[in-house]
């Protein structure tokens, strides 16, 4: 399912962490932080965006190889 933002709306929206700009994850249905220090995932919910630091993913750990 598609993530189906205003664009108006997703060009005001920006990471409550970090102050930087989103883009949109279609398939996780997510937005995605666009800083790579910062990268939290914030889900889409019937097409509102849940910009809350703790609904949000952390998106690097994913990929960082692990470390041993
Ligand atoms: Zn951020």
């Amino acid at each position: 399912m598609a993530v189906n933002l205003d664009p108006d709306l997703l060009s005001i929206l920006v990471c409550p962490k970090c102050r930087s700009e989103f883009r949109v994850d279609d398939e996780a249905n997510e937005l995605i932080c666009t800083n790579a220090g910062c990268a939290l995932a914030y889900p889409v919910r019937d097409d509102i965006p849940v910009l809350l630091i703790d609904e949000a993913r952390d998106t690097r750990a994913e990929s960082e190889p692990a470390s041993n």
